[in-house]
């Protein structure tokens, strides 16, 4: 909002930061349990030593009010970091699997939970620091150094991170790298060990290709028109609010944000109203006024959204559509009667236009949601439990929450991440920790004679009787060609043995 110059970093602080954090890496040094507990506290600290600071700038950026940012932003990054810090032993630590009846002798498994390396961080502008700090939890959490690149877009924000990231984190490990396309292309020249980005499907291609000059794994949290399947029998002010709550909080700039609404002829009257009124519950009269109200967040943006507004064919604004240039504003603007085919319904709209489209039913409603890409995420608003399950089972999408809107995004027990267009990978608690991990498998077999009982019979020269033996060792009779007595053996043996107990009891 607020023209800020953002200190881009040149090539060579480029190539310096990648080249360091690469180095580091191979040290060691960011691997041992006390480093990583030290940067997640010192992270922490970070985020609570500095909420005014933080806030400020987000507001600076989006005009966000302190209770979005603070709730939305601050708490989500901070709780991101405890659950690492409460967990990190148990995630950290080897676990052993049981060896198939082959290598039950003499033979440990182990899965080791090993720092994929040198991660580079890509994060987006429209939650300038959750989404920066929370896969940098991940990473840290996980035994990575890393590179962080916080979006241009949002300039006040990327500068206090960088200011922030060197005070309190171990430089030689994490370092921020501002700046836009340009700079972005110069780390992508990089070899990373793991890409973390965040932002829109068309760069995703771009950060794809690059990493695949070398076979670069990757995590992508991109977007996609999330809708929401309103059932003509829900609760329609509670649904109303739940939706209006969720396409207005950051003014609409969410990727899991409702995008657009399916609902029958005979229930969109009733639910036009209780979106008016939960509009004007939440920001008055005159949402500009509101404080808690947020904006657009440049120019580009707005215009995009005004265009939209501007030019779509079909549709009728039921309330809404007041725009303001000079202060990036627009009003949560509901469209009504729009058509499938509308510029609305092509892209994600990423701002407070909320269009309803006439579904016939639900089924109507299920075969519209399949001739688009897979959303990020998917809402129904229904008591139904059997109209639920109908369209969980019928539909693809990252996530899916039923009767409420963007609250799955903060349970750190349920992965976070999209599907085909909307993403691939996933974090957010365990899965933070994940995405960073590499599994490596390890066999530990023992040099004494006696593990050679059976794998004797690989060796050459071959006979029948090695053949014999080793088919024994290594197939199972597959569960379906099992009788019932074979299949139930374990519960069998209990009753048997239970039996048996109980008759010696009664004697
Ligand atoms: P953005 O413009 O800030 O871009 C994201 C990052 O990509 C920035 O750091 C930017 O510098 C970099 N970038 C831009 N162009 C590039 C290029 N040509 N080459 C290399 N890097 C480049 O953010 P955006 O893309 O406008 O973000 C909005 C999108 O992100 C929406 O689609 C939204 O749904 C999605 N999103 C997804 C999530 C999620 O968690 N799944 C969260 C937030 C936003």
């Amino acid at each position: 909002m607020t023209f800020h110059s953002l200190h881009y970093n040149n090539e060579a602080e480029i190539d310096q930061a990648a080249l360091l954090c690469q180095r580091t890496f191979k040290s060691g040094h960011t691997r041992p349990l006390p480093f990583r507990r030290h940067q997640l506290e010192q992270l922490w600290r970070l985020i609570d030593e500095n909420e005014d600071q933080l806030c400020n700038a987000v507001h600076k950026d989006l005009h966000k009010h302190k209770n979005e940012v603070v709730l939305g932003e601050l708490c989500m990054s901070k709780e991101e970091i405890n659950t690492a810090l409460v967990h990190l032993e148990d995630w950290t630590k080897d676990e052993k699997t049981i060896p198939a009846l082959v290598n039950r002798i003499g033979t440990t498994c182990i899965k080791r939970k090993e720092p994929k390396g040198a991660a580079l961080i890509i994060a987006p502008w429209n939650y300038p620091v959750y989404l920066a700090i929370a896969p940098l939890a991940g990473a840290i959490a996980a035994g990575c150094t890393a590179v962080l690149k916080p979006s241009e877009v949002a300039p006040h924000t990327a500068q206090l991170l960088s200011e922030l990231l060197s005070r309190y984190l171990d430089y030689s490990a994490f370092i921020v790298i501002n700046g836009a396309a340009q700079e972005t292309t110069r780390l992508l020249k990089h070899k990373w060990d793991h890409i973390f980005y965040t932002g829109n499907s068309d760069v995703a291609k771009i950060i794809m290709k690059a990493a695949s000059n070398n076979l670069t794994s990757l995590t992508l949290e991109l977007g996609g028109k999330s809708p929401a399947i309103i059932d003509e029998d829900a609760n329609l002010a509670l649904a109303a609010k739940r939706i209006m709550f969720g396409k207005t909080f950051n003014a609409g700039q969410t990727c899991v944000a409702p995008d657009y609404i399916l609902v029958t002829e005979k229930a969109e009257a009733k639910l036009i109203a209780a979106l008016k009124t939960a509009a004007l519950e939440l920001y008055g009269d005159n949402p500009q006024n509101s404080s808690s109200y947020g904006r657009i967040v440049n120019n580009r943006h707005f215009h995009r959204l005004h265009n939209l507004l501007k030019f779509n064919k079909s549709g009728k604004i039921v309330f809404g559509g007041q725009v303001d240039e000079l202060d990036l504003y627009i009003a949560p603007t509901v469209i009504t009667n729009v058509d499938r085919d509308d510029k609305l319904m092509e892209n994600e709209i990423f701002g407070p236009l909320l269009p309803i489209i006439r579904v016939a039913d639900v089924d109507d409603a299920i075969e519209f949601i399949n001739s688009k890409h897979e959303p990020l995420a998917l809402y129904v608003f229904s008591n139904n439990k059997k109209l639920v399950k109908k369209v969980l089972d019928s539909t693809r999408s990252g996530g899916a929450l039923v009767n409420d809107t963007l609250m799955h995004v903060s349970e750190s027990s349920l992965p976070f991440g999209g599907i085909g267009n909307s993403g691939m990978g996933s974090y957010h608690g365990k899965s933070s920790f994940d995405a960073f991990t590499h599994v490596r498998s390890v066999m530990i077999k023992t040099l004494t004679p006696v593990s050679e009982m059976v794998m004797n019979m690989r060796y050459a020269p071959y006979t029948s009787s090695k053949l014999a033996i080793g088919k024994l060792a290594i197939e199972h009779v597959p569960y379906f060609k099992r009788g019932f007595l074979f299949r139930n053996m374990k519960w069998i043996a209990l009753m048997l043995v239970f039996g048996l107990g109980y008759k010696r009891a009664l004697a």
